[in-house]
């Protein structure tokens, strides 16, 4: 599944560097997930590295996008073929 920002968000900028897809950004009122980029950080690192950053814990899976390992998988092996994310260091 893509992970996802509620408007529990305290906007402390904590997480958005830590994205090895960019797949967050800064949205109207709070940060927000692309779900497109967002692989739970599959291809890269264990575990969903803003969930390990965020103080506040408000990056809950997104319910409206339900993938399993190997679509997050395929989906990060497309980033990288676009050219769409720095690849991996792991
Ligand atoms: Fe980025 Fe990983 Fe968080 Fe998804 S789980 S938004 S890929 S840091
Ligand atoms: Fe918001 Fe959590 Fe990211 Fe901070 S780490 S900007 S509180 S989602």
């Amino acid at each position: 599944m893509a992970l996802m920002i509620t408007d529990e968000c305290i906007n402390c900028d904590v997480c958005e560097p830590e994205c090895p897809n960019e797949a967050i950004s800064m949205g109207e009122d709070h940060y927000r997930i692309d779900p497109d980029r967002c692989t739970e950080c599959v291809g890269h690192f264990d575990e969903p590295q803003c969930v390990q950053v965020c103080p506040v814990e408000c990056i809950p899976v997104n319910p409206d996008r339900v993938e399993s390992r190997e679509t997050l998988m395929e989906k990060y092996l497309r980033l990288q073929r676009s050219g769409q994310a720095p690849v991996s260091g792991t």
